[in-house]
């Protein structure tokens, strides 16, 4: 196995458990590692640190997997990560609410680059790393074995990949093809995904205790969902009794799939408008048509790719956020969430103070919002975390 030896002092964040060790950090390579292939991370007096996939493409130039020197990176080795990510979800594959939910999540389960989204007998596969795409067969062997899906589906289209210096990859990995729309529960609502073409890898799983807990200020309210992609939102305000529900959003197989998931839940569509437009248009639209509603969601897109897109990605929540408060009367609440890793909690509520303080609203804070446990975050890797959000209480 390679070699791979760090400058000195750069062990540090290694010996911290962080997984990513960065190209400027190595000293030397004793050898020639193909991209992908596992390397052993030595310190500057050669003692061993970890072992990583190694990547000269990428500017993290090591994906770190293991710490523990005796252990072997094979079969079993991904078997017995594969199936540990599993069993601490083990309460929620139980669920009889809910079958759409994120099964294996990168570093967070050791996997650097490997997302596994189960929906319902359908397993979505999203590989973003070279590591992992070098072992992709290892991979679907082990999860058709332990979950029997009737078929895995391959969504690397992300961007992710071509940091990696891979091409986007979309289509049947093993077993069976799901249908266009294949139909999963979440919360006991029943929602149409299309695996295949749908954003991301189908469905966004990482909303659904947010989406519950919102649900419960909605009974008698009237709602504007924001970005509304399939209607999680919505849905969740529907079934706890909102009165009118508004969706928005600019994709046209969103505004498809979220009318179909009215007419599946038997939603009375009297009591719902879908409008296919952009957010910050329909936004100013409603203010010049004094409209009011008693709850707006905005879930938007990541602004926020990276650190050098926040002072950029700050003025545009700032001036989402002003819009949508401007359509608050006192007492209505605004839910507000950003999915950008490269904004804090603490720099997204000093964003959301200045855009009150634009739309002359005085706003208190009633319960703050995270990612949930099918998406967790190691502590000894912070940027795990990326979605947060605000209920705010407008005085
Ligand atoms: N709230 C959704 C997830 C939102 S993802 C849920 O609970 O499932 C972000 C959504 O924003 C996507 O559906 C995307 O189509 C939409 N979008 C992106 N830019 C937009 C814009 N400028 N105006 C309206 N919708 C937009």
């Amino acid at each position: 196995m390679v070699e791979i030896k760090l400058r000195k002092g750069k062990e540090k964040a290694v010996l911290q458990r962080h997984p990513w060790v960065f190209s400027g950090a190595l000293e030397k390579i004793m050898g020639t590692p193909e991209n992908g292939d596992v390397v052993k991370v030595i310190n500057a007096s050669n003692e061993f640190l970890a072992y990583g996939y190694f990547n000269n493409q990428s500017r993290v130039a090591v994906r770190l997997l293991e710490w523990d020197e005796t252990k072997v990176i094979n079969e079993d080795w991904y078997a017995q990560k594969i199936n540990a990510a599993i069993a601490l979800r083990a309460h929620l594959l139980s669920n009889k609410e809910t079958n759409a939910y994120r099964l294996i999540f990168s570093e967070a389960d050791f996997l650097p680059g490997l997302i596994v989204d189960k929906y319902a007998d359908f397993l979505s596969v999203q590989i973003l790393s070279t590591g992992i795409e070098t072992v992709k067969g290892t991979i679907i062997d082990i999860l058709s074995k332990v979950l029997k899906p009737k078929g895995i589906f391959d969504r690397s289209d992300a961007t992710a990949r071509t940091h990696e210096g891979i091409t986007a990859e979309n289509g049947l990995l093993w077993g069976e093809a799901p249908a266009e729309f294949i139909a999963v529960k979440e919360n006991g609502i029943t929602y149409h995904i299309n695996i295949a073409e749908g954003q991301k890898s189908g469905f966004y799983c990482d909303q659904r205790d947010n989406r519950r807990i919102l649900a419960e200020y909605a009974k008698g309210k009237s709602v504007l969902d924001c970005f509304s992609y399939s209607g999680g939102f919505s849905l969740n305000a529907f079934k706890n009794g909102a009165t009118m529900v508004t969706s928005v959003d600019s994709s046209a197989l969103a505004i498809e799939t979220l009318k179909q998931n009215l007419v599946l839940n038997k939603f009375n569509k009297n009591e719902h408008i879908e409008i296919q437009s952009d957010v910050n248009k329909q936004l100013r639209i409603f203010k010049e048509e004094g409209k009011k509603f008693d709850i707006v969601i905005l879930d938007p897109p990541k602004y926020a790719p990276s650190r050098s897109a926040v002072d950029r990605a700050a003025r545009a929540y700032k001036d989402l956020n002003r819009l949508a408060l401007m359509l608050l009367e006192n007492g209505g609440l605004l839910a507000t969430f950003s999915c950008s890793g490269a904004v804090d909690i603490e720099t997204f509520k000093q964003i959301i103070a200045w855009a009150a303080l634009d739309a002359g609203k005085e706003v208190q804070v009633i319960k703050q919002f995270s990612q949930p446990e099918d998406h967790p975050v190691r502590l000894s890797f912070p940027e795990g975390e990326y979605l947060k959000g605000l209920l705010l209480r407008v005085l």
